[in-house]
């Protein structure tokens, strides 16, 4: 018999690679909390991002450390080590099974994440089963359109159209890559993340070098 503990609840996962962690991740988890009515949102750090070439990311831990430093004030944020803890890459469809083996098969999970990221969706692992798991909500900077997905995304996706949401997110106009580049040229990160974010990156030495292999 199918196990439907977590009836009713509605789980946003906060899907990234969160290197670093950044105001634009923390507006974009707050707006899907309140336009989709979700009780939690469970950032979910990926351990080994599937498309991206290893060493190519910061340490899983220190990535881990910041989610966990970025979220913690607001009490319907929290940080999973699940992607963390399991070896090789982070496919979302194991992702999701995991977390629905946790949370009870009856969640309804919603799968937040940059539009951009979604533009690949069809390469990631099995993607029927992805739409059968949760809703995908891709956040997007105003004025993105989600035109451009739906002609990237064909068929199958065109089929599960109704599990893709659309979530405009202003901040979205900050990025980890831009942080990155700015700490490297020493310049200001200052009111693009958390202020405790920003000492982490100070005390750790966090993106002082240019990484070569990044894709
Ligand atoms: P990415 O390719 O580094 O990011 C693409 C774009 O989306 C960037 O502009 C990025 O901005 C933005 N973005 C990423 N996560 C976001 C979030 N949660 N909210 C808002 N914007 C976000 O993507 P990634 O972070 O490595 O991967 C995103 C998620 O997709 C991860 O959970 C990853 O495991 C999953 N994924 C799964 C597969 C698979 O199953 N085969 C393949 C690829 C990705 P920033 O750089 O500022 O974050």
């Amino acid at each position: 018999m199918d196990d439907v503990t977590g009836l009713g609840r509605r789980l946003g996962v906060m899907g990234g690679t969160f290197d670093p962690i950044h105001y634009g991740h923390l507006v974009t988890a707050e707006a899907a909390a309140e336009e989709f009515d979700l009780e939690q949102v469970i950032f979910v750090p990926a351990g080994q991002p599937p498309h991206k070439p290893p060493g190519a990311v910061s340490d899983a831990g220190h990535r881990y450390l910041m989610t966990v430093l970025a979220t913690l004030a607001n009490p319907r944020f929290a940080v999973s080590r699940v992607d963390i803890e399991r070896p090789g890459p982070s496919y979302t469809v194991d992702t999701l099974r995991e977390l629905r083996r946790q949370f009870g098969s009856g969640v309804e999970l919603y799968f937040i994440t940059g539009a951009d990221a979604m533009l690949q969706i069809l390469q990631w692992k099995d993607p029927e089963s992805l739409f059968e798991l949760c809703h995908f909500i891709a956040a997007t900077r105003p004025g993105y359109g989600l035109s451009r997905l739906e002609k990237v995304l064909g068929p199958t996706a065109l089929r599960h159209r109704d599990r893709i949401l659309p979530l405009q997110v202003p901040a979205l106009a900050i990025s980890s890559t831009d942080i990155r580049r700015r700490v490297r040229e020493g310049r200001s990160v200052r009111y693009l993340l958390p202020d405790a974010v920003a000492h982490y990156i100070a005390k750790s030495g966090l993106y002082a070098e240019k990484r070569v292999a990044r894709a």
